[in-house]
């Protein structure tokens, strides 16, 4: 597999705003959007640093996954998303090693990615996004 650049930090916290007042105001960073991702029962806010980006997510439930990160772990780093060519190649390649993923296909991302998690367990415990940006990025 292919694997192009860092995409994005996953960024845990329990507010948006303050967080984007640090990046944004303090550090001259540039917002780049937001969007409610319902599947993952976020929302994210990504901040352009570079060719890559943080993201900052915010749980929209009290189920969502992001909501129980923050409770067992508090605000931070969460997870790191590299992105691939192929998605669906890295998946299977991935597979057929004997990785652990949490998605065994790939499943629709922010802004039109799609996206697929490894698990902690195969990957020294960094929760790891593999990304694939649709054609027109
Ligand atoms: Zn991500």
């Amino acid at each position: 597999m292919k694997i192009k650049r860092i995409a994005h930090l996953g960024l845990a916290v329990k507010e948006l705003d303050p967080a984007k007042k640090l990046y944004c105001d303090h550090l001259n960073l540039e917002s780049k959007g937001e969007e409610v991702v319902a599947e993952q029962k976020v929302k994210v806010s990504f901040i352009q640093v570079g060719e890559s980006s943080l993201e900052l997510l915010l749980p929209t439930a009290a189920d969502s996954p992001v909501a129980k990160f923050l409770e067992n772990r508090g605000e931070g780093f969460h997870h790191l998303a590299l992105e691939v060519e192929d998605i669906d190649a890295a998946v299977a390649e991935l597979k057929a090693a004997g990785v652990r993923l949490i998605d065994e296909t790939p499943r629709e991302g922010a802004h039109g990615t799609r996206v697929a998690f490894i698990h902690p367990k195969s990957t020294f415990g960094v929760l790891l996004e593999l990304v694939q940006y649709p054609e027109s990025h």
